[in-house]
Formats: structure tokens, C-alpha cells, sequence
């Protein structure tokens, strides 16, 4: 993997067969990670003194370790320590939280947990958490079916939301509806999706195509729907790509003079076109 500028990098440790214990750390670059990988090692081997030589070995051998190649997985007594390389994790920043307004991307952060499912309450909803929104699985029939697993976002005030909320629905199992939204909402942390809009069939012609391209005002990316069912990748209000939400999903990058350029990639989600558009413009940026 080449280093991007969406590129940050993970580090963690856990015992061997467990799930972390500490918190997960997410850091800009490859130097921020060296150090806290150290530290991380330094910190358990305190704690170990009868693995004491293991310890020192890996910390000689990590010495001589180029940046670049400290990012895998680093075993020692019944530990193993790790540099994951992450591209648009979208690991929350805390200083929104702190109320730091200088914040410049790269600061180091704890990285957010893998969405995991709840046990089902006793309707048989379960809920899971994704870029600080809440998701919900259930099924719409009346008892438990293969095939009609839905998940919908749920309001911020916990209330429900129309049908147009659903992430999808009708698919075979729970577990794998979960698994799908996941895939499908991963770009949200990078993107802001705006609802779709649909052509008012009251309205003259003129005034139907006067308002069916999307008018962004806000800045960062920003997916918008055209009336016209296609979607406008936009980067602090200009044009980035288009991508039509289709079977196949297809997508164009627009150049610098407004040009689109056909831009190829197989998508199981449109999401995911958009956030490739979004990854091709700043990896080729200079
Ligand atoms: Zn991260
Ligand atoms: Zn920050």
C-alpha cells in the first residue's frame, strides 16, 4: 500500500487471541506511529520483567526497522503489537469535543471502534453505531424470516423513520444485512450524502430544469442527487465527478475545465463510486 495523503495509520496491541484491551490509537504518519508503538512495547514490558530479553530483542529489531516497515504485526511473549495502515478511516477528531478550533487534520486520536452489533432487544431490533449515527436490524415480517432483514437509520431523537430512512431491506439474514450496511455506509465518514431529491411533476418544464442540478453551498465533500437521478460529487461547492446510481454503477471524473472523463471501478454501491471519485482527485493531486 502507498501512503496517501488519506492514508493514517493505526496502532494497537493485544494478547494473543483476545480483542484489545487498550485504547487504539490513530496517528497521521509512520514516525507518530513508530513512537507510539514503542511506547506501547516499552509500557508492557514493564510489566513483564521474566520476558525482559524477549522485549529488548523486538525493541533493537523495531530500532533498525525502516518506517515503512513497521506497519504489520510485531509478536512478543503473549503479546502481539500492530501498525495498521488505514485509508479514510474518518476516526473522529476530539477536538470537535475539546472545543479546539485550530484542528489541522493530523492530529493523533483514538480510533473509532469497528461497528459490532447489539444482542436484539425484545422486539428483535438490534442496533449498531456508525459515524455517530444509530442503525437498527430488524426484520419486517411478522416473525423472524430469511429475506426480509431491513436496516433503517434511526433519528436522532430515537423515533422512527420512514421507509425512504431504510439503508435497505429484504435481505436473507441479520447478520449479513449488518455486514452489507457496513459496507455501504463506510464512505459516510468521509462524505456528507444529502437526501435525494426528486423532480416536482407540478412544475413547468423550465422551471424543472432550472432546479435539477444540485445547488451545494456547504464546504468539504459533499454527495448531492440531481432530479434527474444522478449524483454530483462536489469538494467545497465544485464539481469533482458524477457518478449514476445503476446496474452497473457508473461514474465520471470532471477535469479542471468542467470536462468529464469516464473513470472505471466496479462498485456494489454507489457510496463507494463517490468515494472513489473523491480518493482519485486528491491521490492525483500534486
Ligand atoms: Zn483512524
Ligand atoms: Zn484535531
Amino acid at each position: 500500500m502507498t501512503a496517501t495523503s488519506r492514508t493514517r495509520y493505526h496502532v494497537g496491541m493485544n494478547e494473543i487471541g483476545l480483542d484489545p484491551e487498550y485504547r487504539v490509537t490513530c496517528l497521521p504518519d509512520l514516525e507518530a506511529a513508530r513512537t507510539w508503538l514503542t511506547c506501547d512495547i516499552e509500557n508492557t514490558a514493564e510489566d513483564h520483567k521474566d520476558a525482559d530479553e524477549e522485549f529488548d530483542t523486538l525493541l533493537v529489531r523495531l530500532y533498525r526497522t525502516p518506517d515503512a516497515e513497521i506497519v504489520g504485526e510485531h509478536a512478543c511473549d503473549a503479546y502481539v503489537f500492530w501498525v495498521r495502515a488505514v485509508e479514510d478511516c474518518a476516526c473522529p477528531c476530539d477536538c470537535v469535543e475539546t472545543g479546539r478550533d485550530d484542528c489541522d487534520g493530523k492530529h493523533s486520536r483514538e480510533a473509532a471502534p469497528e461497528p459490532t452489533l447489539v444482542e436484539p432487544d425484545e422486539q428483535g431490533r438490534s442496533a449498531f453505531q456508525m459515524h455517530g449515527t444509530e442503525y437498527r436490524v430488524f426484520n419486517t415480517a411478522s416473525k423472524p424470516l430469511d429475506g426480509y432483514w431491513t436496516v433503517e437509520r434511526v433519528a436522532a431523537d430515537g423515533s422512527q423513520l420512514g421507509p425512504r430512512e431504510y439503508v435497505f431491506s429484504g435481505q436473507q439474514t441479520r447478520e449479513g444485512a449488518f455486514e452489507r450496511a457496513v459496507e455501504k455506509l463506510r464512505p459516510y465518514g468521509v462524505i456528507t450524502f444529502l437526501p435525494q431529491r426528486y423532480a416536482t411533476i407540478t412544475m413547468d418544464q423550465d422551471d424543472q430544469d432550472r432546479v435539477e442540478y444540485p445547488e451545494v453551498t456547504r464546504d468539504g465533500w459533499v454527495c448531492a442527487w440531481s432530479t434527474a437521478g444522478y449524483v454530483v460529487v462536489f469538494e467545497d461547492g465544485t464539481e469533482r465527478g458524477v457518478v449514476w446510481p445503476g446496474r452497473p454503477i457508473e461514474a465520471h471524473i470532471t477535469g479542471e475545465d468542467g470536462r468529464w472523463a469516464e473513470f472505471d471501478g466496479e462498485w456494489k454501491f454507489w457510496e463507494q463510486a463517490a468515494a472513489a471519485v473523491r480518493a482519485h482527485v486528491i491521490d492525483n493531486r500534486a
